[in-house]
């Protein structure tokens, strides 16, 4: 009889979880889900597709993003990130600004059945009835903009919703997280005029990848909420000053703002972040006794085989807990996604390797007792409201 009770339990609890599942695939699909960073763009010119006229996403492809992969998910507006690496000057960076919105303009006509641009979080519930996919923009290094204010409204005339300030090293708005010279400590003094201009023509400032101080001087001056489009809690990886201390957390809530969290393993797992630091060091250890140049496909090669090796990978439940984190520390208000998708290479969490796998979080957020109505918020509403409320200053 007690094998009986047992066994009968144990149904019960297949069931009930057979159940959620179902009700996660079914509510990823019914509901919105934008991500706040994805880096199909700069994959695709890496893949030497930028001058191409035709770019046929609707097959399964090697990346993390393409249109099976996306309605498997119930993904619906991925922020394409125009990313510029550190190292081009202004007219380089400017330029390349120029041919990756382009190339995303070209992904739109190419696989027009499927993809829309999106210009307000209007125009992403438009594309949503009608069964397509938005492809909104947002650039990752204000390296662009030169000294020159006027490219602010020129860039978000070409369709640039959000600026990450800078990227891996200080340019001339502000320093960055993984740069250790402080050049600015904090905001430039151009920095500063930015925000307020920002601010006034309503494109939104994303404070991923700025430095602490840089952060601070920001959301001093900002009238507008912010949005770090990339990032996650640093409660999990200590000392990692590209991910957000409890306080600028704190902070960005008082001012309305949200946090897009990193699917990233080296984001959301301490262990993770350790293991892929030693794979990068012991890389470069042989990349320089080897006398390689550090672009030598054999580099990219050899960390591929360490990766392979240690398999450092983070989990679904590192993601949870990383909004689990958000929400107890400022509530459900301010927590969404940017998975930084095809901008990661292998560094994905084990089952959340590409955008087909969102279910899986929303199954995750079932499990952790999340309501429909906080779900949605994260998969959508909480973004759109800060993205409505910076194109409120045109009016
Ligand atoms: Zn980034």
């Amino acid at each position: 009889m007690r094998n009986y009770y047992f066994l009968a339990i144990c149904l019960l609890l297949i069931n009930c979880k057979n159940e959620i599942r179902e009700k996660s695939k079914i509510l990823s699909q019914e509901t919105i889900i934008a991500d706040g960073h994805v880096d199909l763009p700069y994959r695709l010119y890496q893949e030497g597709l930028i001058n191409n006229n035709h770019i046929d996403l609707n097959y399964n492809t090697n990346g993390n993003f393409d249109i099976p992969k996306a309605k498997e998910g119930g993904l619906n507006s991925p922020f394409m990130s125009i990313y510029i690496p550190s190292e081009k000057t202004f007219s380089e960076g400017f330029d390349l600004a120029n041919s990756l919105i382009d190339l995303v303009e070209n992904v739109v006509k190419s696989n027009k059945d499927y993809l829309e641009l999106a210009l307000t979080p209007d125009d992403v519930i438009n594309n949503f009835n009608n069964g397509k996919i938005s492809l909104p923009m947002g650039m990752e290094n204000g390296s662009p903009i030169g000294e020159k204010l006027d490219n602010i409204k020129f860039f978000f005339d070409r369709g640039i919703r959000y600026i990450t300030l800078t990227h891996a090293k200080n340019n001339q708005i502000c320093d960055s997280s993984y740069d250790t010279d402080r050049k600015w400590n904090g905001l430039s003094e151009f920095g500063h005029d930015l925000v307020k201009e920002m601010n006034k023509v309503g494109v939104m400032i994303d404070i991923s990848h700025v430095s602490d101080k840089a952060f601070y001087d920001i959301i001093k001056i900002a009238k507008k909420p912010l949005i770090a489009s990339h990032s996650s809690p640093r409660k999990f990886t200590p000392n990692f000053e590209r991910n957000m201390s409890d306080d600028m957390i704190v902070e960005l809530a008082k001012n309305n703002g949200v946090i897009l969290i990193n699917f990233g393993s080296t984001f959301v797992n301490k262990n993770s972040n350790i293991a892929f630091a030693e794979i990068d060091n012991e890389v470069e250890k042989w990349r320089i006794d080897n006398n390689y140049d550090i672009d030598d496909k054999l580099v990219a090669e050899r960390r591929e085989i360490l990766i392979n090796e240690k398999k450092p990978f983070a989990s679904i439940d590192d993601v949870l807990d990383a909004i689990d984190h958000v929400n107890n520390l400022v509530g459900d208000n301010h927590i969404g996604f940017g998975s930084d998708f095809d901008g990661l290479g292998n560094s994905l969490p084990n089952n959340l390797k590409d955008v087909s796998k969102y279910p899986k979080i929303i199954e995750g957020l079932l499990n952790r007792g999340y309501s429909k109505e906080s779900i949605e918020k994260i998969c959508y509403k909480n973004f759109f409201r800060v993205w409505n409320a910076n194109l409120k200053t045109n009016n």
